[in-house]
């Protein structure tokens, strides 16, 4: 008899090399061996981006498809193999988690994902429940694994999404550089308005090729899978590519911050916002931080912008006290230095107050500048010796550079994967109203893939190192 089945994966990969994507792709490769019809495209789920025990973008993925009774024991066993032979399990940090389920997704699986988008979810509480539901788990070491894997079949995918197309390169490729040529992803970047996050045009930096030891070539991000694919084939590179594939996933909708937080309670490693008033005003510190302090309920919390959030810490030297902000960030816990902070990734300014400036007249008879004739006296004039009788200062208002109401992000190269980007501004009918059918643009995507795979690699009149200084 036919079932729905849904796979979910994470924490297979370590710093120094494999990618659950990745793994994900191996195992749609060996889904297609099967017979068995997917219903979307792999999931990539983005969890907690503030979760301690994260490698990189702290993803799981999930894959959903239907296939007979009689053939998953086998898919079940291949998985596993699979795995085993691709998980990173020398890592100390790495604690795979594969998991299994049949039919309708439990509603306490959608309740670890919801919560897991913004808390610190114990592996206990996962156990317990996978022990509850009818469903095949498989970890290795702790397990840790399990918690993603069951948050990524626990989400849902159906406000806001977007899709990311991963090119994957030559295994034995070690060099951190990805030879693309820079000025063909500005180009193409233009053209294809429903991709973002391709270039970062204040840093002049390509923003879809990684640099570490990862299998993945570039990651292209956008509204629809015809986008991603799109740009990759307008974009040239330098480097043979070994697959490709795309993913839908809860990249860059911003939510993991799902609820409003006072400062009594946050607790270390929350994905949170909270509204407060400035009550100590920006700092810079050594290193090129910047720390202003809020009153939140009854606490007073520091928050801070480092020095990779770039620009976005001159909006934060605007502040004064007295400003009520809402701010979005994650929990760093207290250390023998430091209070709890939260590290920012947006600001938006609910309330500013005015600013008056003092200002002195100009004398009435030369126009020149009036200065102080001394104490308890008026003003003079060097110039033409007027003098009032008294100090004649008046006050206006200051005008403020920041804004009310505008959403103040960290810039491109300091974003979380959550991160909605101000660029990202479509709005949610656009995905109501094209391409909701992802079992079929899933189809449509694979029936080209090999196409894809071979994208022709260029070899002249190529930047080859991601170097824009001449662009
Ligand atoms: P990559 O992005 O390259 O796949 P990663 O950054 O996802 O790597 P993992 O190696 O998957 O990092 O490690 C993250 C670990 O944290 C996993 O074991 C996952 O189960 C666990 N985890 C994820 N979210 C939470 C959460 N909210 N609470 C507790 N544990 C979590």
């Amino acid at each position: 008899m036919q079932e729905t089945w849904h796979i979910g994966i994470d924490d297979t990969d370590s710093e120094s090399g494999m990618c659950t994507t990745y793994l994900a792709t191996l195992l749609v490769d060996l889904l297609l061996t099967f017979p068995v019809e997917f219903l979307d495209f792999p999931n990539l789920i983005r969890l907690n981006p503030n979760i301690p025990f994260k490698t990189r973008g702290n993803g799981a993925i999930s894959i959903s498809f239907i296939a007979s009774e009689e053939i998953v024991e086998d898919i079940w066993k291949k998985t596993v193999e699979l795995v085993k032979l691709n998980a990173d399990i020398n890592d100390p940090k790495t604690d795979p988690g594969l998991i299994i389920i049949k039919g309708e997704v439990p509603f306490a699986f959608q309740e670890i994902y919801q919560q897991a988008i913004y808390t610190v979810i114990p592996l206990k509480r996962v156990k317990t429940l996978l022990e509850k539901h009818p469903n095949k788990h498989f970890s290795i070491k702790d397990g840790r694994g399990l918690i993603g894997a069951t948050a990524a079949i626990g989400a849902d995918l159906l406000s806001d999404y977007t899709y990311e197309f991963i090119a994957y390169r030559d295994l034995n490729q070690r060099k951190s550089e990805r030879l693309i040529d820079p000025k063909s992803v500005l180009i193409a970047d233009k053209k294809i308005p429903l991709t973002f996050n391709n270039y970062d045009y204040e840093h002049k930096k390509v923003m879809i090729t990684p640099h570490g030891p990862d299998p993945v070539f570039c990651g292209i991000r956008g509204e629809t899978s015809s986008a991603v694919i799109r740009m990759w084939e307008l974009i040239k590179i330098l480097e043979p590519i070994r697959t490709v594939m795309i993913f839908r996933t809860n990249q860059h909708t911003q939510v993991h911050f799902p609820k409003k937080y006072v400062g009594q309670d946050l607790l270390p490693h929350l994905s949170v916002k909270v509204r407060g008033i400035v009550v100590k005003k920006p700092k810079d510190f050594p290193g090129g931080h910047v720390i202003f302090t809020i009153k939140s309920g009854n606490t007073s919390v520091d928050c801070a912008a480092y020095e990779p959030t770039k620009h976005f810490r001159k909006i934060v030297r605007e502040l004064i006290e007295g400003d009520e902000v809402l701010v979005f960030g994650g929990v760093r816990p207290a250390s023998a230095k430091n209070p709890v902070t939260i590290n920012l990734e947006e600001i938006k300014i609910i309330r500013l107050i005015s600013l008056k400036e003092r200002i002195t007249p100009k004398c009435p008879i030369c126009e020149a500048s009036l200065t102080s004739a001394g104490k308890d006296q008026g003003l003079k004039c060097k110039k033409c010796s007027y003098k009032s009788p008294e100090k004649l200062y008046y006050f206006q208002q200051r005008s403020r550079k920041i804004r009310t109401g505008v959403r103040y992000v960290i810039p491109v190269c300091a974003q979380r994967h959550l991160t909605k980007p101000v660029s990202r501004n479509i709005p949610l009918q656009f995905h109501l109203s094209s391409e909701t059918d992802f079992q079929q643009a899933f189809y449509a995507f694979l029936k080209r893939r090999s196409e894809l795979n071979s994208h022709p690699v260029t070899s002249k009149n190529i930047l080859a190192k991601n170097d824009q200084s001449n662009l």
